[in-house]
C-alpha cells in the first residue's frame, strides 16, 4: 500500500497523519499493489477488508449493505437508488467513518475532529463513541439540520460553532491540524482513509447489479463521495470484476455550485461561492476541498457537473417520498432532480444509479404541504375519514 499525490503523483509510505503531499501540497490517494474486491464474512464495510487499509481494530456499526431500490416512476428506464439513509446514523458518512475512526485508533489519537454541515458530525460522534474516543465537531452556527445536530449531541460530541458557512468551519480544522499532530485526528473528507470506506458503495452496487451501472448520479458538496465512488468502480474494473466503467454525474445545488458553474462556463478552476445558499444543507459548500479528484473522476468517466434549483430539489424529494415511498433529505434528492434534467441526454437502455446519501428524518425542518384536519370529537374524526375515503 502507498499514498500517492493526486497532483504530482509522488508516492509516500502509508502514514495515518499525512494528508497532503510534502512536495506540492496536493491531496493524497491510497494505492494498493493488489486488491481482492470480493466480500468476506462479517459486517459493515469491513466485509471488503481485502480492498481496504489493514487496521488493528475494525470499528463498525454494521454500516453499508444498504437497500438498492429500483424506481417505479421512470418508465422504460432502469433507475436504481442506493438508499444510504439506511446506514447506522442515516447517511453514507458511516462507510467512511468506520475506516477513518479505525485509523484514528491506530494513529494513537484520543479524539476525532471534523467540520460538518451536519451528517459528518452525527457519524463521527457515533463512531468515536464506539471506539472509545472523544469527538470534536466544528459547525456553522445556526445552519445545521435539527436531526443531525441532535445526533451529534446525543453521542456526546464537543461542539464548536463558527460564524459563517461550512467552509469557515473546515478552515478552522485544517489550520488546527497543521500545528498539532498526535492527539486529535481529523476525519473530514480530505482524509484519504475515510474515502476508502466510502468507495464500498461501488463494490456493493456492482455486486447487486451484476456489473457497473452506465451512469452514477451523486450529490456533490465537498466532492469526496463522488471521488470515492469513482475510485471504487475503477478498482472493480481493473480487477476484472466489472465489464465497464460508469459515467459519473455530479449534481450541485444552484446556490452552491462551484463545480457546475466551472463546467458551464468552461473555467479552469472552480467558481468559488463565498456565501453558499441552498435548502440542501448537506451540500451547502462553496469551496469543495476535493474538487481536483472530483473533476478528474468526472472527466475520466466522460461525465459532467450540473446544478439544480432548490425548487427542483424539493420537488424531487416530494416525488421520491410520495411516488416511490423513499424518504431522503434534500441533498439526497438532488440526483433525482438531476436525472429529470438530463433525461433526454441519457440513452434509454442505460442502467442508472442514484446515490441517495441521507435519510429524510435528518432534516425535519423542510416545509411540506399536507392537509391536517382537526377533529374535536370521535364523531368528527369519523366524518373526516369518510370524507377522505370518498375521494381515494
Ligand atoms: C456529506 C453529504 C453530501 C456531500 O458529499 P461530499 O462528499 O461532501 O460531496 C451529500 N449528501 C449528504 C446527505 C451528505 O451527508
Ligand atoms: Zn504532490
Amino acid at each position: 500500500m502507498r499514498l500517492q499525490c493526486i497532483s504530482c503523483r509522488a508516492e509516500y509510505e502509508p502514514d495515518p497523519w499525512l494528508f497532503r503531499c510534502p512536495r506540492c501540497g496536493g491531496l493524497l490517494e491510497v494505492m494498493y499493489e493488489d486488491i481482492d474486491p470480493a466480500p468476506t464474512q462479517g459486517h459493515g464495510v469491513w466485509r471488503f477488508r481485502n480492498a481496504l487499509p489493514p487496521v488493528g481494530r475494525m470499528i463498525s456499526l454494521g454500516e453499508g449493505n444498504t437497500p438498492l431500490i429500483k424506481l417505479e416512476v421512470p418508465r422504460r428506464r432502469d433507475v436504481y437508488l442506493k438508499f444510504e439513509g439506511a446506514n447506522p446514523t442515516g447517511s453514507f458518512k458511516d462507510r467512511g467513518m468506520a475506516v477513518a475512526v479505525s485509523i484514528a485508533l491506530d494513529a494513537g489519537a484520543k479524539a476525532v475532529l471534523a467540520a460538518s454541515t451536519g451528517n459528518t458530525s452525527s457519524s463521527a460522534a457515533a463512531y468515536a463513541a464506539r471506539a472509545g474516543l472523544r469527538s470534536i465537531i466544528v459547525l456553522p452556527r445556526g445552519r445545521v439540520a435539527k436531526g443531525k445536530l441532535f445526533q451529534a449531541m446525543l453521542h456526546g460530541a464537543s461542539i464548536v460553532e463558527v460564524e459563517g458557512s461550512f467552509d469557515e468551519a473546515l478552515r478552522a480544522v485544517i489550520e488546527y491540524i497543521e500545528g498539532e499532530k498526535g492527539l486529535v485526528y481529523p476525519v473530514n473528507s480530505f482524509n484519504q482513509w475515510r474515502l476508502e470506506g466510502q468507495k464500498t458503495l461501488a463494490y456493493e452496487a456492482a455486486a447487486e447489479l451484476g456489473d457497473a451501472p452506465d451512469y452514477v448520479i451523486v450529490p456533490v458538496g465537498n466532492a469526496g463521495n463522488i471521488s470515492a465512488i469513482w475510485k471504487g468502480f475503477k478498482e472493480l474494473y481493473q480487477a476484472g470484476v466489472t465489464s465497464k466503467l460508469p459515467v459519473m454525474i455530479g449534481v450541485q445545488a444552484r446556490g452552491a455550485s462551484p463545480l457546475a458553474t466551472m463546467t458551464e462556463r468552461g473555467l479552469r478552476e472552480p467558481a468559488w461561492f463565498d456565501k453558499p445558499e441552498t435548502v440542501a444543507t448537506a451540500i451547502r459548500i462553496g469551496r469543495p476541498i476535493n474538487w481536483q479528484r472530483a473533476l478528474e473522476a468526472v472527466r475520466e468517466s466522460g461525465g459532467t457537473f450540473i446544478s439544480v434549483s432548490d425548487d427542483e430539489i424539493l420537488e424531487a424529494q416530494k416525488t421520491l417520498a410520495r411516488k416511490e415511498g423513499i424518504g431522503v433529505e434534500p441533498a439526497s434528492a438532488a440526483p433525482y432532480a438531476g436525472l429529470l434534467r438530463l433525461d433526454a441526454k441519457i440513452p434509454k437502455d442505460s442502467t442508472i444509479l442514484l446515490v441517495a446519501t441521507g435519510h429524510a428524518l435528518k432534516d425535519p425542518g423542510i416545509r411540506v404541504e399536507t392537509e391536517i384536519q382537526l377533529a374535536v370529537t370521535i364523531t368528527d374524526a369519523i366524518k373526516f375519514i369518510k370524507k377522505i375515503a370518498i375521494s381515494v
